[in-house]
């Protein structure tokens, strides 16, 4: 028996790189002090801040005034839409979209029960919102847009910058401006962020998801933004993040984002490579199978694909025996047997959304990893759909040449 552990969930979290674990060292020993406090050991923790703010800062072509570090990329989600609305004062209507991440979606639907009013834009059959659509959603009271960059299920990228651009034409001719935030999580790391060309105004990512530390996050909110405190307490990160700074993980942040901002281009071809490598297998090992938002410009580490006749949990669980780790619709959503609202949102069919599987890479996977996975998938698939009466029936169907 082949004993292999093939992680491709690397859209859930990425193992820390041993380079940032190497930088981030220090901070748990030696240099221990409050970076508040005015003495030797609070200066040195300080200093550490202090550069690594300036260095996310330089990766995402913003300045260090404009860099938060946060608790992770569900609070800078928080604290972008909750602050803005409070400092704007006044309830109005936001603009976002029916496939953002819970941190954006469930925030909106409290937002509705505070009194707020939401759009939710659909999305086409990839996965992609229209401007058009979002042209026809701007309203005279719209406060706020908060669209996701990539999407985390299937990869689909959203027009940012074209958004960006109706805003700002959008924005001359009114009084009350409209900010726009953008979560994009799924793509620090893996495409080149620069906050002047997407044009917007908040912009959240997540350390964990670009090989450094769980627990820490960067809010980007542009010179001029007003934002309110949401949390209450000392006057770290401008106020807005109140609490002892985390040196070690703030460090970690930084030295991962330069990391996998030098490796781009390279990671990137070899994950693609990857991705289109096991696509091409289960496509020809496997019937039935239909890759899912594969005509949208998407991120290269995600293959969302609907395996029809069977559970995705059921397949997950089986895989998960034979060491390789993958998921279904969205690592939160898993336990719950909802359909994944992505998916449904790109109208799926209900039963292939129920069949989705999410496979994906990070750059210590390797062509081993791929070949492992297409040597114990195909019979993992037959033998779960010999189970399925569903598969049987339409098999004999298929055999009688009905369908
Ligand atoms: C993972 C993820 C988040 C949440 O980040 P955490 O640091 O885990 O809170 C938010 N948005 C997207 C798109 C994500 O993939």
């Amino acid at each position: 028996m082949e004993k292999r552990k093939v992680y491709l969930d690397n859209s859930a979290t990425t193992p820390v790189a041993s380079e940032v674990i190497k930088e981030m060292q220090p901070y748990f020993g030696d240099i221990y002090g409050n970076p508040s406090s005015f003495h030797f050991f609070g200066r040195r923790a300080k200093t550490a801040i202090d550069k690594s703010r300036a260095k996310v800062a330089e990766l995402l072509n913003a300045s260090p005034e404009e860099i938060l570090f946060t608790g992770c990329g569900t609070e800078s989600d928080n604290i972008a839409i909750f602050g803005l609305l409070n400092a704007y004062g006044k309830k109005g209507h936001i603009i976002t979209t029916r496939i953002e991440h819970h941190a954006v979606l469930y925030s909106c639907r409290h937002l509705e029960e505070l009194g707020y009013e939401v759009t939710y834009l659909d999305v086409d059959k990839d996965g992609v919102i229209s401007v058009e659509d979002f042209k026809k959603a701007v309203k005279g009271n719209t406060i706020l847009v908060s669209i996701m960059h990539a999407n985390n299920e299937v990869g689909a990228i959203q027009p940012i910058e074209a958004i960006a651009n109706e805003l700002k034409k959008i924005n001359k001719t009114r009084k009350n401006k409209i900010y726009f935030h953008t979560d994009a999580v799924q793509t620090a790391g893996k495409l080149r962020l620069d906050v002047k060309k997407l044009g917007v105004d908040m912009l959240a990512i997540s350390a964990h998801k670009f090989n450094g530390p769980k627990g820490i996050g960067v809010l980007y909110v542009k010179k001029g933004v007003k934002i309110s405190p949401i949390m209450f307490g000392g006057h770290h990160e401008n106020g807005l993040r109140p609490g002892t700074e985390n040196t070690a993980f703030i460090v970690g942040c930084a030295k991962a984002l330069e990391i996998s901002n030098v490796a781009i281009e390279n990671n990137e071809k070899h994950i693609l490579h990857l991705r289109e490598s096991l696509k091409k297998g289960i496509l020809e090992a496997i019937p039935e199978v239909t890759v899912n938002g594969s005509g949208a410009r998407a991120v290269s580490n995600i293959l969302n694909i609907s395996f029809n006749y069977i559970e995705g949990e059921a397949l997950l669980l089986m895989l998960d025996m034979k060491g390789i780790a993958v998921s279904t619709g969205s690592a939160c959503a898993s336990g719950s047997s909802e359909p994944s609202h992505v998916l449904s949102s790109m109208c799926v069919d209900p039963v292939a959304a129920q069949g989705a599987v999410r496979f994906s890479f990070g750059h210590y996977n390797t062509e081993e990893d791929v070949d492992y996975v297409l040597r114990v998938l195909p019979k993992i698939v037959s033998n779960l759909r010999s189970m399925s009466p569903v598969w049987n029936l339409s098999l004999s169907d298929r055999k009688k040449g009905k369908i």
